[in-house]
């Protein structure tokens, strides 16, 4: 193996083996170095999203959602079914098959970018130097003309109620759980609290979950937030508004739970605890003394618009850099960074990254929120279209949600777009296309869109805007 590279990658999830791939493609010389390891002890490239996230997070809500349908919704159909259950190990060997398929896909990605995987831990070292410790342990010093830093987040803890396996746990804990606990508390009514609260509720628990502020979803813009609340509350997730949680111990086999909201102190009893509070930046062992990459008061290491760190040649890209801590965010930023270390473009424009919820109905947003456009003072115009006047939705039986578009009243420029309904997470890629190109909603309008599908649902919430919809009312 040579000791000395074009690029070198900490870090191979999301940000970081993209970076890797699109360097290799670039022609350079590149290694990427992750060290993350199954509970079994093997190495696997991906990081979070691909091993303890993204995907098999989203593995389990399709199976659950599957169970759910199957149950509910195809006596509806006509469909008779009978002795309908559930087999929580298959789910989880389904799960577990996605993930390795995936992480092992990493590798053959690799040796076609002629990319050099280490398996092992990365550390900068001042001077563009990288220690990179083997499995065995074994420490060699490699060199590199530009290093990019994608060292990823871990689940933040939260001093009154610590990680306690297999009571307390994290994300991850929560995906591995074997069968649906009968009483399940989330802390945190965030994405990862609602997406693995939906999955064990759809199994069967009762979910309650503890959000210390008294908005639901207060980062989505609020008409769709407040949709998929009531969704969520038909569903049977308690979901608690303005709950401060004070403390959590493991009492037998059950945890007990403190609370205070505007009424009072409260108690919980579950028999889990999920505490989904959000994400912290990863840079422990990364970054040897001496080597001036700065980070921010919330421990993000500090980079401009571009990625690039005040050390030159030192990059940093995804979670352990400000902005969402979002797998694709990280993955343009990867690339940006390896094009731009090449010579070439790259620019990520963080104005149209989209978010999605992988709950049911779904829910996706690009760009601003009404309350954000309010806020602005720019005149704007709103269309919405309900899902319940779609042919495709109805045929579905999803025939729930709205798609929302904002646009400017001056130059009709699409300033968001916000979905809660079926397959909302697919729907947005059109919207973010349209904001990426300036598209206005008279763009929009005049864009064919095959019929019936469901995105003739941003098509009529464009013509909404104008108060020139079709298929509703034009309130
Ligand atoms: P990571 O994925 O955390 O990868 C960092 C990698 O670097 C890890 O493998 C780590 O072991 C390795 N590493 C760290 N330090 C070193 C070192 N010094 N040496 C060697 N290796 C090192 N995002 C979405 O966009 N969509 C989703 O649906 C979604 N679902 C999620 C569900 C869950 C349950 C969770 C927890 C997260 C989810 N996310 C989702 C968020 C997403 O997983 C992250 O935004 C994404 O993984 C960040 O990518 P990253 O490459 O920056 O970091
Ligand atoms: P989050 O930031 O989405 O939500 C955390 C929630 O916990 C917030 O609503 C917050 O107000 C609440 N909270 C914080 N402290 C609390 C306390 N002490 N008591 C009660 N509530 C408290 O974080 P998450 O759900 O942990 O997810 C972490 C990251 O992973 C997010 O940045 C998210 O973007 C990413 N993620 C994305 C997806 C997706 O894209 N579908 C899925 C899962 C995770």
């Amino acid at each position: 193996m040579a000791d000395s590279f074009d690029v070198i990658v900490i870090g191979g999830g999301p940000a970081g083996y993209p970076a890797a791939i699109r360097a290799g493609q670039n022609k350079l010389t590149v290694a990427c170095i992750d060290e993350w390891r199954n509970r079994d002890g093997t190495y696997a490239f991906g990081g979070t999203c691909l091993n303890a996230g993204c995907i098999p997070s989203k593995a389990l809500l399709e199976s659950t959602e599957l169970y759910h349908r199957a149950r509910e919704e195809f006596a509806l159909h006509g469909i008779k079914t009978s002795g309908v259950s559930v087999d929580v190990a298959q789910m989880q060997k389904r799960k577990a098959g996605i993930v390795k398929t995936s992480t092992q896909g990493i590798l053959a990605l690799f040796k076609g970018a002629g990319v050099t995987p280490l398996q092992g831990h990365g550390k900068l070292l001042p001077g563009r130097r990288v220690e990179y410790t083997a499995a065995d342990g074994t420490k060699r010093e490699l060199t590199a003309a530009h290093v990019i830093l994608a060292s990823g987040s871990v689940p933040l803890e939260l001093k009154c109620a610590p990680f306690q396996a297999p009571h307390i746990i994290d994300s991850q804990g929560a995906l591995e759980l074997d069968s649906a606990p009968k009483r399940l508390g989330v802390i945190g009514a965030g994405v990862i609290g609602l997406e693995l609260g939906s999955v064990w509720r759809r199994l069967g628990s009762e979910v309650t979950v503890l959000e210390a502020l008294p908005d639901f979803l207060a980062i989505a813009d609020q008409q769709l937030a407040k949709e998929a609340a009531r969704h969520f509350k038909k569903q049977g997730l308690d979901i608690r508004l303005g709950a401060r949680v004070t403390g959590a111990r493991v009492a037998g086999d059950a945890v007990e739970v403190a609370y205070e909201d505007a009424a009072g102190a409260h108690g919980l009893t579950v028999d889990r605890l999920i505490v989904a509070v959000g994400r912290r930046p990863y840079t422990k062992d990364l970054l040897a003394e001496g080597t001036g990459i700065e980070l921010d008061e919330r421990g993000f290491i500090k980079v401009d618009q571009q990625c690039r760190t005040a050390v030159e040649g030192i990059w940093a890209v995804g979670d352990c850099v400000r902005g969402p801590m979002l797998a694709h965010k990280g993955k343009e930023e990867g690339v940006m960074a390896a094009d731009l270390i090449a010579g070439h473009f790259g620019e990520v424009n963080y104005k149209t990254v989209p978010a999605v919820i992988y709950t049911a109905p779904e829910i996706a947003w690009v760009g601003q929120t009404e309350e954000q456009v309010k806020a602005s003072g720019r005149p704007y115009k709103v269309g919405v279209f309900p899902f319940l006047a779609n042919g495709r939705a109805r045929a579905m039986e999803q025939a729930q949600g709205f798609a929302k578009i904002l646009a400017a009243r001056d130059d009709d420029e699409i300033l968001g777009v916000h979905i809660v309904g079926p397959m909302a997470g697919e729907l947005i890629a059109e919207a973010v296309l349209a904001m990426e190109y300036s598209a206005s909603t008279e763009d929009l309008q005049r864009t064919i869109h095959a019929h019936p599908t469901l995105s003739e649902s941003l098509h009529e919430a464009a013509l909404a805007a104008d108060k020139r919809a079709i298929d509703s009312l034009n309130r």
